[in-house]
């Protein structure tokens, strides 16, 4: 989630993901007599089975990479085996669930495929990382409870908000769009804090409670005023938690 606040990329594995395939399209069009080699390549880690490769339908060889820390992710290390520069670039898309099939197009989910070799270069690698984007909503939304079932999360709105905020605020923004602002009550539920309580005294110490009811942030709540006019419980988890979500094409699911 940190990882995606950042202009630039600081997961070493999505680093390493974009030169690949950066590397990728400088090489094929240095040395064009190169393609169809590589082509065939990809065509033969297809016809393995090899994760991150796909039909020239779309179809990926096989189900996405088991994230990091699943128990089932060294059975299927165990399985594929990279042997060179082409299949590590694919073993590395599989984790962001990226699949390329043999005419360089990139596919994942849903979303429109789009070309490695023909794309402008200049949105090659923000095509990319918008993929590993997605795979992080993926993986937050199905690992972490106060996230359950919140979507794409709109990371470029996240970094351009945070972006508006300097000094202490920027810390303070921060620190709750990344969910690292723990309350009492949370951190009591894996056993980090002896007490549920607030300072105040409240038996609950949470987020709602710290910005909308607290007499400790009574200050806060004087000098803006509009925090009193926001109906918290209207909000969707998302945005409960102070995180954008993609706004849907539909306008009637719009959050
Ligand atoms: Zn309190």
């Amino acid at each position: 989630m940190l990882f995606s606040c950042f202009d630039r990329e600081c997961d070493p594995f999505a680093f390493v993901l974009l030169k690949r395939f950066s590397m990728l399209r400088r090489m094929l069009v240095r040395y064009s007599w190169l393609d169809e080699q590589v082509s065939a390549i990809l065509s033969s880690y297809w016809n393995r089975g090899f994760p991150g490769t796909a039909s020239a339908a779309g179809i990926p060889a096989g189900p996405l990479a088991p994230w990091f820390g699943d128990t089932a992710r060294a059975e299927w290390k165990n399985q594929h085996f990279a042997m060179g520069p082409v299949g590590y670039l694919l073993y590395s898309a599989s984790h962001y669930g990226l699949c390329m099939d043999q005419a360089y197009n990139v596919y994942q989910g849903n979303e429109v495929p789009y070309n490695v070799l023909t794309c402008p270069f200049q949105y090659l690698k923000p095509l990319v990382r918008a993929g590993v984007f997605r795979r992080r909503s993926d993986i937050l939304a199905r690992t972490r409870t106060e996230l359950a079932g919140v979507g794409e999360v709109d990371f470029n709105m996240l970094r351009f908000t945070l972006k508006r905020e300097k000094g202490k605020k920027f810390l303070c923004s921060l620190w709750h769009a990344t969910l690292a602002g723990w309350s009492n009550s949370l951190l009591q539920a894996i056993d980090y804090a002896p007490s549920a309580a607030c300072r105040c005294g409240h038996p609950l110490h949470t987020f709602h409670h710290t910005v909308w009811e607290c007499p400790l942030t009574q200050p806060w709540r004087d000098k803006y005023s509009l925090l009193a006019l926001v109906d918290h419980s209207r909000f969707s988890t998302s945005l409960a938690a102070g995180i954008p979500s993609m706004l849907s094409a539909d306008i009637n699911t719009c959050p």
